[in-house]
């Protein structure tokens, strides 16, 4: 052969992207830059730093090996609220070559026993608070020999039970007492396994999704560009969306890559906390879920503090109203709508509007989709038929994604094969997001609805979020949902369940009216089916669940006013 037939080979080092080499970076580099974790109490929050974290994760990868005999690709799993130990957890399991498994404590006990025996965790690092909840599953867990506990809480929750399942318990700062502060991580196959979640699987078994160190290296990468969240050490994250939901949609990795510092919250959720933190520790970026926003924005109206620190606010998981943008632009809070999915890392896009739009009145209307798709991400629009659909912001199908830091698969269980059920997956290996939607000309999608929640009403589709989101900018709204329920002549009608503020003195009439007008909803679209809520049931990451509104209507449970 000669020289000119021979493939050119590339002289790039070939190093492998590791969790553990995100740490290290971390920690040393961005050593002074700190987790806080907020306690609830007088003497105010824990504060460490990058560099601690780091020591400690290596004494608990050395605990874990020397004291728990964890090898391999060994499952570890943690039910833990956001704060530093769990930040230690997500680094040094992965980093030492096991698989962090991130355990939903908002599931039901069916569901995580289920998800713990599919993984076979062979450990739990569990929050003391959150005992009460782990102790009545122990002797259901097949695969389970130790649990650490962590922080305050009545130990004593698990004695019997413990004992009875022949599971060691230990504490996890006597583990990690005088173990040495650094650890020879290994030199791992990036595609290994690093970690898995499972999905919030509102239909069957839950669906496991295992991330390699790899694609959670890239998508740490993707997260820090300045087209995505942008953030540097100059920045606090107040960090709400769990770490059991995706990876705290990646901010744990991309923070330790940038020394962005983290504020976590713990278990205070509730809005009154969460406003103190951002008074007292004035976060500049946060991410959660738009039911959060929604108790959020009340709070400071009825309590108002001084929020200004937090310019930047990340909101997915599920669409946010208009309104709820609005109304925090009014408090000088930016809003950056991002949509992803479990199987997706999270980050699947973000709405930064291009710059030609900035300033002008396209801005806000950009600002409103679920954004465009990064380099790293490919999508496509498939039509009812199979068909692939153009890119012009008005033919909506079933979104495709893939990528680097997209699943290909679900997780089957040890020694198993990994599933690739046809609804989930196409025959060239795209992921079928279920997610229906248009994508603009820029690339720029726009969610109308999950394939499921679409009201299929006499041949044509009205968007269930279309009608929440017009709905939800009534100034009587606090919450509205939408849902398909049966029709005898037209298939399927929209139900509409409206949470009303305090003192309301709205009607439905002056609500579907509200629709017409201001909404902008057409006739034939406007539900006639409407009853009042005291709440919008929630699934397990806060997003409305729509399911039990299904069944309750089904069931007659819900007083329905038909106009
Ligand atoms: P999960 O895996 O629990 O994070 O759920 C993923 C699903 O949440 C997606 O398939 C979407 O249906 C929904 N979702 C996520 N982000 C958004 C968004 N920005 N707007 C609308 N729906 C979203």
């Amino acid at each position: 052969m000669s020289p000119r037939e021979d493939t050119v080979l590339s002289t790039m080092q070939d190093v492998p992207l590791l969790v553990s080499r995100i740490l290290t970076h971390g920690s040393t580099i961005h050593g002074s830059s700190q987790v806080t974790t907020w306690t609830g109490e007088e003497r105010g929050p824990r504060r460490r730093s990058f560099a601690e974290i780091g020591a400690r994760a290596a004494q608990l990868a050395h605990a874990l090996r020397e004291d728990l005999s964890v090898t391999g690709d060994e499952r570890v799993a943690t039910l833990m609220w956001n704060h530093s130990e769990h930040i230690e957890a997500y680094f040094a399991i992965p980093s030492m070559g096991a698989v962090l498994h991130t355990l939903n404590l908002r599931l039901p006990a069916a569901q995580l026993t289920w998800i713990v025996n599919h993984a076979a965790d062979r450990v739990v690092i569990a929050d003391g608070s959150l005992l009460p909840l782990l102790a009545p599953l122990l002797p259901h867990l097949k695969t389970v020999e130790h649990v650490v506990v962590n922080g305050p809480g009545d130990r004593s929750a698990l004695t019997g039970a413990a004992d009875a399942a022949g599971v060691r318990v230990h504490d996890y700062e006597e583990l990690l007492a005088g173990k040495p502060t650094a650890y020879d991580w290994p030199d791992l196959d990036e595609r290994t396994a690093a970690a898995m979640c499972y999905t919030s699987g509102t239909t069957g078994d839950p669906k496991g999704v295992v991330y390699s160190h790899r694609s959670i290296y890239l998508h740490s990468m993707q997260v820090n560009l300045a087209q995505s969240m942008g953030l540097t050490d100059r920045d606090t994250s107040l960090v709400v969306v769990p770490q059991f939901h995706v990876n705290a949609w990646g901010l744990p990795h991309a923070t330790f890559m940038t020394g962005v510092n983290m504020l976590m919250p713990d278990r205070f959720l509730q809005p009154a906390p969460l406003a103190e933190m951002i008074e007292r520790e004035r976060p500049t970026h946060a991410a959660a879920v738009p039911t959060i926003w929604q108790g959020l924005l009340a709070e400071l109206t009825a309590h108002p503090r001084d929020v200004a620190s937090l310019t930047q606010v990340t909101i997915g998981g599920s669409a946010c109203p208009p309104s709820l943008m609005e109304a925090f632009d009014r408090l000088g809070m930016r809003v950056f709508h991002a949509w992803g999915m479990t199987e997706t890392s999270p980050l699947g896009t973000i709405a930064r509007p291009p710059a030609h739009t900035i300033g002008t009145d396209q801005e806000f209307a950009y600002r409103l989709t679920q954004g465009r798709f990064p380099a790293g991400v490919e999508a496509r629009l498939t039509g009812p038929g199979g068909e692939r659909l153009p890119w012009d912001g008005e033919s909506a199908g079933e979104l495709e994604v893939r990528g680097a830091w997209i699943t290909g698969a679900y997780y089957n269980g040890p020694d198993a094969e990994p599933l690739r059920p046809a609804d989930k997956f196409s025959e060239d290996g795209w992921l079928k997001t279920g997610d229906v939607g248009t994508i603009s000309a820029d690339g720029f999608l726009t969610l109308t609805d999950r394939a499921k929640d679409v009201i299929k009403s006499g041949g044509e589709w009205i968007s269930s979020v279309e009608l929440e989101n017009a709905l939800m900018a009534h100034p009587d709204v606090a919450e509205a949902a939408v849902v398909a329920v049966p029709d005898d002549k037209w298939g399927e009608r929209p139900l509409a369940t409206v949470v009303l503020r305090e003192g309301a003195t709205t009607d439905f009439t002056a609500l579907r009216a509200f629709l017409a007008e201001e909404g902008g909803i057409a006739k034939w679209q406007l539900p006639e089916r409407w009853t009042v809520v005291e709440t919008v049931p929630k699934t397990s990451v806060g997003k409305f669940d729509k399911k039990v509104l299904r069944r309750q209507y089904a069931e007659g449970g819900l007083d329905v006013e038909q106009l």
